[in-house]
């Protein structure tokens, strides 16, 4: 065989202005959940976010945070969700895994500050992120 298994560590990589962008969206939004739709690349298990899309028609409230997936145009770019939790936890609940969208999800959890974003797989895997 000729062929090597690569295993490619994953990682997601977001820039300092979308994360200052991101938290500032969650305390406007507090003491409600907010979601946004996360545009980027996904190379070599590389997934880089280079955009925010607020989801049509999305629904809020203190617990949940959720938008019909059915009204989304068919983009490509669209790699993953962001929401927030007001309530202060950084794992991602039973339904956001069944409601998982993309290659990862993103969760910010209260007080919304440096340390409070956390980046997950659809299996609820925590996957390494790093803000450049
Ligand atoms: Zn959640």
């Amino acid at each position: 065989m000729f062929f090597k298994t690569k295993k490619f560590e994953r990682s997601v990589l977001l820039k300092k202005d979308f994360f200052y962008s991101i938290l500032t969206y969650c305390q406007m939004k507090h003491p409600n959940e907010c979601i946004l739709i996360l545009k980027g690349k996904s190379k070599n298990g590389q997934i880089k976010i280079d955009g925010l899309v607020i989801p049509p028609f999305n629904e809020t409230g203190p617990t949940f945070a959720g938008f019909p997936h059915s009204f989304l145009p068919l983009d490509m770019s669209y790699i993953g969700i962001i929401h927030s939790h007001p309530s202060g936890s950084a794992e991602p609940s039973v339904t956001d895994l069944h409601n998982f969208f993309g290659l990862v999800s993103l969760i910010v959890k209260s007080p919304y500050c440096d340390d409070s974003i956390f980046a997950w797989d659809s299996n609820g895997n925590s996957i390494p992120l790093s803000i450049e």
